[in-house]
C-alpha cells in the first residue's frame, strides 16, 4: 500500500489555514516574550508532565530527538506507570515528564526506538481493532472515519511486541477509536473488556487508559469510572495540564491524567511555551476531572 512516509506530505494534505498562522505567530511572540523572561525555573517546578504525540515519520525523528534532549536538561523521563504513581502519592520532588503516544501508527516503532536512545519510556495506547488490520479499505475507513488523518501504516503485533522489548508500556486507547461519549454505557463496557482481554492475551496485561479525542466533552464521570470498574488503574484526557502533588494520597479512580499533546513539527519554542505556562498554573484540582459531580 501507498502509505505516506513524511509528516510534509500529510501537512500537504492538511494545509494550516488562515487560523494556524495566526496561531503561529501569537506563538511566535509569546516564545519571545519567554526568551526574554526565561522560563527555567518554570520548567524545573515539581511536578509530573504528561506528554503525547502520535506519530514519527521520517522529517520528524530529528525534532523528537531534539525535542527530548532540550526536555531532558530540565525533567527526568519515567515511565508512565511510575508517572501515575507518583502523582497518586504526591512523591514529586522535580520535574518528571512522560511521554506516550496514541493511535498505533506504525511509525511508533521508530519513536520508541529515539525514546529508548534518550533514555525515556513511553506507554503506547493503540486500538487493538486495527492492529494487524486486514484489507485496505479497513485501514482507509478507519484513518477517515476514526483517526481523521490520511492514509497511513498501522503496527502489528509484532511491532508491539517490538515496544514492549524496548521496555515501553502498551495502554488501551479503545478497541477501534471510538468517541466514547456517542456510545451506550453497555457498549463502552463491554469494549473496555474487549480491550483488557486481546491486549492481555498479547501482551501479558493492561494497565493504562487514555480516551480518544479526549477532551472533557468526549466523556462524562460515568465513563471515567466505568475504565476503573474494567480494571485499568489510570485515565487520561487530552487536555493540557501537568500535575503536582496533591496535599493527600489519592485513589486511582479519582485521578484524571491532563496530556498535552504535541506535533514534532512545531517550533521547539511553542512547546516549552505550553509546558512552561501549565507550570505556573499547576494547581491539585488539575488532578481531578472537572465534572465528577455532574457528569
Ligand atoms: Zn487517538
Amino acid at each position: 500500500m501507498d502509505f505516506h512516509t513524511q509528516y510534509k506530505e500529510i501537512k500537504r494534505l492538511k494545509p494550516a489555514g488562515i487560523r494556524g498562522i495566526a496561531r503561529a505567530a501569537v506563538l511566535d511572540a509569546l516564545a519571545m516574550a519567554d526568551r526574554a523572561k526565561g522560563i527555567g525555573k518554570d520548567l524545573g517546578k515539581p511536578r509530573v508532565q504528561f506528554i503525547y504525540i502520535h506519530h514519527v515519520f521520517k522529517d520528524e525523528e530529528k525534532p523528537l530527538a531534539a525535542l527530548l534532549k532540550t526536555l531532558g536538561e530540565t525533567h527526568r523521563f519515567i515511565p508512565y506507570s511510575e508517572g501515575v504513581e507518583r502523582v497518586l502519592g504526591g512523591n514529586i520532588d522535580r520535574a518528571y515528564a512522560c511521554i506516550s503516544s496514541d493511535d498505533g501508527l506504525k511509525n511508533n516503532v521508530r519513536a520508541a526506538e529515539i525514546l529508548t536512545e534518550h533514555g525515556a519510556s513511553g506507554c503506547f495506547f493503540i486500538n487493538p481493532a486495527i492492529i494487524n488490520a486486514g484489507t485496505r479499505e479497513e485501514v482507509e475507513r478507519f484513518c477517515r472515519d476514526r483517526i481523521h488523518f490520511p492514509l497511513v501504516e498501522f503496527m502489528d503485533w509484532r511491532d508491539v511486541d517490538r515496544l514492549m522489548k524496548l521496555g515501553h508500556e502498551i495502554g488501551s486507547h479503545t478497541m477501534g477509536h471510538s468517541d466514547v461519549a456517542t456510545m451506550g454505557q453497555a457498549e463502552f463496557e463491554e469494549d473496555c473488556g474487549q480491550c483488557i482481554e486481546v491486549i492481555t492475551r498479547r501482551c501479558g496485561g493492561v494497565r493504562h487508559f487514555a480516551f480518544p479525542y479526549g477532551r472533557f466533552v468526549n466523556f462524562n464521570d460515568t465513563a471515567r469510572q466505568t475504565v476503573f470498574k474494567a480494571g485499568f488503574i489510570s485515565c487520561a484526557s487530552a487536555e493540557r495540564g501537568c500535575h503536582i502533588p496533591h496535599g493527600r494520597p489519592l485513589r486511582n479512580d479519582e485521578l484524571c491524567l491532563r496530556r498535552d499533546h504535541v506535533g514534532l513539527d512545531w517550533k521547539l519554542g511553542h512547546i516549552l511555551h505550553f509546558l512552561a505556562k501549565n507550570a505556573r498554573n499547576a494547581g491539585i484540582s488539575g488532578n481531578l476531572f472537572p465534572y465528577a459531580q455532574c457528569g
